[in-house]
């Protein structure tokens, strides 16, 4: 009996591998680093084979860790940092170009012009995003133009063109499957999330010609097999997702209305707003959750740039803690935030202000205030920001949210996931497995090839670790007018340079 999933998942600066039981519980895991590229300012690379060896390396580390033998494993699923680009030969399988990563600013002058032209209603409303630099479509334009030789070999359908997860696949079934999954196909710019295809116009327009695309298949269900040259033997592949949509299954927020927020560096707010896209009036973007068999089901998609971060500049630039926890011991000390609010608009600002001058900015400091005072405040700042999402969510959807599910690296600040509560005056979720992207590319791994009947039997494994439960007494209107009042100056200030 084939009991086990493994989930690979491929982040940002790392990748790693899990493996899973029939319960949903970790056993083991295996991660390992690689290396960040950084050609010129704004540009930011990584090497594809040597994100395919990592891959396979934490694979075969974390089944030996896990003493199981691959014959014990059902099926693999893959959760990949989303929107990083690849293209390659398919005679060859040789990548043409570095992988250009998702945080790559190259391709911004000309996303501006484009905007300029007017194209942005149209590409929004057909695939839900907007118009910039971090997704799909103009890196690949961009290799393109720019890797002698690569237009003519794309003509001649001799390149092949796909995100992390159709890198992988591809490799793993030595060049059998060039498949992506429809949530990762919704990054690109280029899918239309309304008819559910690659779009003509849009291909057109950047110039992309439509054979170097991966075809487009669910999320769960038979997607592809593994070559035995890899893992030793044929192993099935029945879960792919982008790891925000894997966190958002993982957390099983599986209802409209249902909402995850990953509480790391920054924060990724996902909103499952059902079988319907809506293009959002508040700035947010409009992506697909997932598609399994008939059933889609979108999402509504809000980001902060600076989340956890603030709390490292509160140790690394200001000084005046020493570890990331510390600050907690610095709230017990503090009783409130004596008048300050700190907005970290270190980056600008996101969803919903998109202020890409804004800087961070501390107001309301008289000679009383204190370090544990800064400190709140940008503790504070976090939850704020995060409440700005989600009453844009709540607004475009016309859904109230009941609760938050959480995960990341922050939430183990018990101060604020329950001043996030308080001011959200709704419950906040912390479910027991702390890998929860992993966990919810292995969920859709173990549907797909029937290890879980369905979501029901799932959701009654799931368990939450921490709830909190909101304050009746916290002063909201208070307390989030000083925010937008703090918001205000800052928008002042980057409007006034
Ligand atoms: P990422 O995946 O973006 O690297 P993680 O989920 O690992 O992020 O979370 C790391 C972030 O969480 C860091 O920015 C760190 O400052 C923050 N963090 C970790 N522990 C705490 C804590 N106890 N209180 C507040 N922030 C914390």
């Amino acid at each position: 009996m084939s009991n086990y999933i493994l989930a690979l998942d491929q982040g940002t600066t790392s990748s790693r591998a899990l493996i899973f039981d029939r319960n949903g519980k970790t056993i083991s895991i295996a991660q390992k680093e690689f290396r960040q590229i950084f050609p010129k300012p704004g540009w930011v690379e990584h090497d594809a084979n040597e994100i395919l060896s990592s891959q396979i390396g934490v694979a075969a580390e974390v089944i030996s860790l896990s003493k199981i033998k691959t014959d014990d494993l059902a099926a693999i699923g893959i959760t990949n940092q989303r929107e990083t680009t690849v293209v390659w030969d398919r005679t060859t399988g040789e990548p043409i170009y570095n992988a250009i990563v998702w945080q790559d600013r190259r391709t911004s002058d000309y996303c501006d012009e484009l905007i300029a032209q007017g194209h942005e209603p149209m590409i929004r409303e057909k695939t839900g995003l907007v118009i910039d630099a971090y997704f799909v479509a103009t890196k690949v334009k961009w290799i393109l133009d720019h890797v002698e030789g690569a237009r003519e070999k794309a003509e001649a359908g001799q390149l092949a063109l796909g995100t992390i997860d159709s890198w992988l696949i591809w490799n793993f079934t030595q060049g059998e499957k060039h498949i992506t999954d429809s949530t990762n196909a919704s990054r690109y710019l280029l899918y239309n999330i309304h008819t559910l295809s690659w779009d003509d116009e849009l291909l057109e327009l950047f110039g992309i010609p439509k054979n170097m695309l991966p075809e487009v298949c669910d999320s769960s269900g038979a997607l592809a097999t593994t070559s035995g040259a890899i893992f030793s033997r044929k192993i099935p592949i029945t879960g792919v997702a982008g790891d925000q949509h894997a966190a958002l299954f993982g957390q099983m927020c599986t209802e409209p209305g249902m909402v995850k927020n990953t509480y790391g560096t920054g924060c990724f707010m996902l909103m499952n707003i059902g079988d319907k896209p809506i293009i959002s009036k508040n700035k947010l973007l409009t992506t697909l959750a997932w598609k399994i068999g008939d059933e889609v089901v979108y999402a509504l998609e809000g980001s902060i740039f600076i989340a956890g971060a603030v709390v490292q500049w509160l140790r690394d630039g200001l000084g005046i803690i020493h570890s990331a926890p510390e600050i907690e011991e610095l709230m017990d000390n503090t009783e409130d935030n004596g008048g300050v609010s700190f907005v970290p608009a270190f980056t600008g600002l996101g969803a919903p202000h998109w202020d890409q001058h804004a800087r961070g900015t501390i107001v309301g400091i008289t000679r009383g205030t204190t370090s544990g005072h800064i400190a709140r405040a940008a503790l504070e700042s976090i939850a704020f920001q995060t409440y700005d999402v989600l009453k844009a969510m709540e607004a475009d959807a016309d859904i109230e949210i009941k609760e938050l599910r959480v995960d990341g690296g922050a939430t183990a600040n018990r101060f604020l996931m329950q001043f996030q509560s308080d001011v959200l005056q709704c419950g906040i979720v912390k479910p027991e497995t702390s890998e929860i992207t992993a966990l919810g590319a292995a969920y859709l791994a173990g549907l797909g090839i029937g290890l879980w009947d369905d979501v029901e039997q799932i959701k009654r494994q799931w368990n939450v670790k921490t709830e909190f439960k909101p304050n009746d007494d916290f002063k909201v209107k208070e307390s989030v007018g000083q925010w937008h009042r703090a918001i205000n100056t800052t928008s002042y200030w980057s409007n006034n340079k």
